[in-house]
């Protein structure tokens, strides 16, 4: 009884340390500015033909940029999508080579994944990452110092999950979606599905993100008309450090 007790704790407690927004296994990045009108779309899992070009064209269409971040398998398997994303202005991030739970990762394992992902950025779009996200936000201690080790802000999510993987209608995803978005959000959709590559699985109906691609038109038609602005990841770690100069030039002044 007292075991099964206190293996419930536990598991509440690993829980509320591994949800989104915790900081107790060291910082990620979880939102941005509290008092300015933007927000960040981001997209995981992709790229995933023809769904990540259809979510491109909308974007181009409502002229806004998003994030993607992508799985290195799938990006070995389609470069030309994510050539797209960078040289249409939208940022990419590393989301490890296939998707795997990096608690169970050793420093070697997750340095691998990593390095092997961002070689296939680059050898897609001639640039490297420096922005990753871990796969079901899975992390502890370990897994954060090593990514910060090697040079990568960790990025979560502050809009809680629309659960877009269980192919809900396009209005559901985004009620679910503007219901939490404010100022500063990060939202997280998915063009793909854990990196499978399509091409390559028996059961299609797994990779299909229509309603990802229509939900992202009535979200940034919603947020535009609430007067909100769309950031990449890198631009809002940009006006996140220079709030944090600013803030220190101010104390100096004191
Ligand atoms: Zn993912």
């Amino acid at each position: 009884m007292c075991v099964a007790l206190a293996a419930a704790l536990m598991f509440a407690g690993y829980e509320i340390a591994e949800s989104p927004g915790s900081q107790l296994f060291g910082k990620t990045l979880v939102s941005g500015p509290k008092n300015e009108r933007v927000v960040a779309l981001t997209f995981d899992d992709g790229p995933n033909p023809p769904y990540t070009g259809e979510i491109l064209d909308v974007l181009r269409a409502e002229r806004v940029h998003a994030t993607f971040f992508v799985v290195g398998r799938a990006v070995q398997a389609y470069p030309a999508l994510v050539r797209r994303e960078a040289e249409t202005g939208n940022a990419v991030g590393n989301h490890t080579w296939n998707h795997g739970h990096l608690v169970l990762y050793d420093n070697v394992g997750l340095r691998r994944t990593l390095q092997r992902t961002d070689a296939a950025i680059f050898a897609a779009t001639g640039r490297h990452t420096k922005i990753m996200r871990p796969p079901f936000g899975s992390r502890d201690w370990l897994v954060l110092d090593e990514v910060r080790r090697l040079g990568y802000t960790p990025v979560m999510w502050s809009v809680p999950l629309a659960k877009d993987w269980e192919d809900p209608p396009p209005r559901i995803i985004a009620a679910r979606v503007l219901r939490y978005a404010g100022d500063g959000a990060i939202i997280t959709l998915h063009d793909g599905n854990r990196g499978i590559v399509c091409a390559h699985t028996h059961t299609p109906r797994l990779c299909d993100r229509s309603s990802d691609v229509e939900a992202t038109r009535l979200i940034v038609d919603t947020l535009k008309r609430r007067g909100y602005r769309f950031v990449t990841i890198p631009e809002l770690l940009r006006m996140d450090s220079a709030r944090s100069a600013t803030r220190r030039v101010a104390r100096e002044g004191e």
